[in-house]
């Protein structure tokens, strides 16, 4: 993993990303817990300031509108500091962040989790091929650079809680890139 970076941040900036249900909330709200980052929950936002153009039917979700949610961004992550958590990363600009987690979960844990949270029929099944075919993991690869991009196993607690202090210690050990 990188351990500078830059754009004239003091602080670094973290993409934790994966498909719907890997964790990416939890471990997100824990490692700003850790690091006094601040956890920037894309989804929220979104619906919060109606970042979209209306809803999805087949999807099930908000059509979301990205020129909105980067410029809502621009200053924040300019600022640096800030854990970005979202199932998306392919819109957002490359200079923005110094690290990409890549949430992974096991097909059949995964399944489970996205039917206790009431996913049923294509959304439960479109969510789990996305996972199956490392979708994001490929996004992450294609959009940042390849010493950015980490994919973190996140199948129990002792996953989360593992992949808390290591991206815990990497926000400790990061500096800022020199001028
Ligand atoms: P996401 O934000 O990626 O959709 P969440 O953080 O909301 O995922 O997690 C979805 C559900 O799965 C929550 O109930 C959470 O407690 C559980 N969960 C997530 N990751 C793990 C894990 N590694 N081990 C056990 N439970 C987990
Ligand atoms: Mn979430």
């Amino acid at each position: 993993m990188a351990e500078s970076g830059g754009g004239g941040r003091k602080k670094p900036n973290i993409l934790v990303t994966g498909t719907p249900g890997t964790g990416k909330t939890t471990t997100s709200y824990l490692l700003a817990e850790a690091t006094l980052l601040r956890h920037v929950n894309v989804g929220d936002l979104v619906r919060d300031k109606n970042l979209h153009d209306g809803w999805d039917d087949q999807l099930d979700c908000h059509v979301i509108n990205e020129d909105l949610v980067c410029d809502e961004l621009e200053d924040m992550m300019e600022e640096g500091g800030n854990i970005v958590d979202y199932h998306g990363c392919d819109f957002f600009p490359e200079r923005w962040f110094d690290l990409v987690a890549v949430l992974q979960t096991e097909n059949s844990v995964l399944y489970d989790r996205l039917s206790k949270r009431g996913y049923t029929g294509s959304k439960l099944t479109n969510n789990i091929e996305c996972e199956i075919f490392q979708v994001l993991l490929e996004e992450a690869k294609d959009s940042y650079p390849e010493d950015i991009v980490v994919a973190l196993q996140s199948d129990t607690v002792d996953d989360i809680n593992r992949n808390v202090t290591t991206l815990t210690d990497w926000v400790r050990s990061w500096c800022p890139k020199p001028e």
